[in-house]
């Protein structure tokens, strides 16, 4: 079989290959097959990306918002027009099953539909008689050039957090996603092409690290919206910061679900084994630790148990994670976890395959307690309190999401106020907040001030400018 063709960028409307580009292989993570390349964009290339947004900028941020609203929401249609068709791109190159794709497909498009309400979103204020004849205008206007750089778990539904929003505020916008998911960010960028996006208002510029560093360090960039691990969150954030620009950071995460005595069992051990293995555990929301509040903790982990033999794990991105995973596993054995579910995996897999495993008597200061894993691996932390189980929970660095599976309204608004963590659920295990709610998390889950997604996102790609006028 032929290779196949490295993708391309778009830069200023046009489709531009890279001969000379390093490439790197994009497997299916479900068999290893080879699906495409995606070639390493090198500084000269940023730099043309940039010029053309800055270009572009210019014209666009004139345009009327409610003709930037129409671009937008026929982006949106576009990506319903072709959702099946994305969803099936994100499982070749992503591995999660097509109900989770498509799932996260919807979300994008969520978010993009909530983009086109700019014409009321955008709004500014007045106030009138700040003083004698005196009053005040507050307007939004956007920053300039925006980049968005992405993970690989959600390989549309994040690029679609960022650019409808930061392009419906009048911004220009350049994508480098993730290099192990080009081929969906391929995708999303010809619809936006299709749609009528202006040339050089939406650039896509493929690369790892070397095209981030030199996308951060760029004059031309005014802000950035990054999502993925947090040693590079803190990279980013550190670096574009010195840099002058405007920078949110979300990043990694270890979230805790602590489990009362008085749970449903019956909705909890489904709902904790979709957080903990759906999508193989590379899911920023997933639960990581449960915290089992006694006397639950047995029953729990044998109904756990029973539940994960019917389980399909999906595949993890790349066999080096895979590897990284399962030392992951040792290490909890080694530190004096017990093992004691795993569910199967694919006989004939060719791909990424662990087994989903649940560790029982793992303590709080342990590695594996502590650690982002990033798969499909739970821990069991057994307490005997709500208040032991808090304190557990906000002894962890991160602080990206927590759930609490519970009968007791009491217990579930102690847990809302005194856990330190931004996104919550209360008998919700993934507690992803709808598009028009802000989306990130405390401590070192989020780098920055203003959340992704919703009004904190019109804040976050917008500058207010406040007009005090008086007529004589
Ligand atoms: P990653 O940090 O490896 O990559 C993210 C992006 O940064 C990619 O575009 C990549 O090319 C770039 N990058 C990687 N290393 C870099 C470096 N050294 N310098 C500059 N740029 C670099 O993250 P990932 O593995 O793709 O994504 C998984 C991580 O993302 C997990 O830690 C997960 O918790 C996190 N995540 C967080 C959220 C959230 O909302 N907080 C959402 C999704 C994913």
């Amino acid at each position: 079989m032929s290779e196949p063709a490295p993708l391309a960028n778009l830069i200023g409307g046009e489709w531009v290959d890279l001969p000379d580009a390093v490439t790197l292989d994009v497997p299916d993570p479900r068999s290893g097959r080879s699906i495409g390349r995606v070639p390493l964009s090198p500084p000269s290339e940023v730099d043309r990306a940039v010029q053309a947004a800055r270009q572009a900028f210019g014209k666009w941020r004139d345009v009327p918002v409610p003709e930037r609203a129409r671009l937008i929401l026929r982006w949106a249609r576009l990506l319903e027009r072709d959702a099946e068709a994305l969803a099936e791109l994100v499982v070749r190159e992503n591995g999660k099953s097509l109900d989770e794709a498509r799932a996260s497909v919807a979300r994008g498009i969520e978010a993009t539909e909530f983009a086109a309400h700019a014409p009321t979103t955008l709004q500014g204020s007045f106030l009138e008689q700040v003083g004698r004849g005196v009053d005040t205008t507050v307007v939004r206007q956007p920053v300039g050039v925006v980049v968005g750089i992405t993970p690989f778990n959600f390989p549309v539904m994040i690029p679609l957090w960022m650019a409808p929003l930061a392009l419906v505020c009048g911004n220009a916008f350049i994508l480098k996603p993730s290099e192990r998911v080009p081929l969906s960010a391929d995708r999303l960028a010809r619809l936006a092409v299709e749609a009528g996006v202006p040339a050089g208002a939406f650039n896509l510029v493929h690369g790892g690290r070397e095209t981030v560093e030199a996308l951060l360090a760029h004059p031309g960039i005014d802000a950035v919206s990054f999502v993925g691990s947090a040693p590079t969150a803190e990279t980013v954030y550190r670096t574009a910061a010195a840099h002058g620009k405007r920078v949110q950071a979300l990043a990694g995460a270890k979230n805790h679900l602590i489990v009362l005595a008085d749970a449903d069992l019956e909705r909890t051990v489904p709902a904790v084994i979709q957080s903990a293995f759906g999508q193989a555990g590379e899911r920023c929301l997933a639960a990581s630790v449960v915290v089992a509040v006694e006397p639950v903790g047995d029953e729990l982990v044998r109904r756990l148990a029973e539940a994960l033999e019917r389980f399909a794990v999906a595949p993890v991105i790349r066999e080096e994670h895979r590897r990284r995973v399962l030392d992951w596993i040792d290490r909890g054995v080694a530190e004096g976890a017990r093992i004691v579910a795993r569910g199967p995996i694919p006989a004939d897999a060719g791909g990424f395959f662990v087994e989903p495993t649940v560790l029982d008597g793992v303590r709080p200061e342990m590695a594996v307690a502590q650690e982002e894993i990033f798969g499909p691996v739970l821990s069991i932390v057994r307490v005997r309190s709500l208040d032991e189980a808090i304190d557990v929970a906000n002894r962890s660095r991160y602080g990206n999401a927590a759930s609490i599976f519970t009968a007791s309204g009491r217990a579930a608004r102690e847990f809302r106020r005194r856990i330190e963590a931004g996104m919550l659920g209360i008998n919700i295990s993934v507690p992803a907040p709808a598009a028009y709610f802000p989306f990130a998390g405390w401590k070192r889950s989020f780098y920055g001030d203003l959340h992704a997604s919703g009004r904190d996102a019109i804040e976050f790609y917008t500058h207010p400018k406040v007009v005090v006028s008086r007529w004589f």
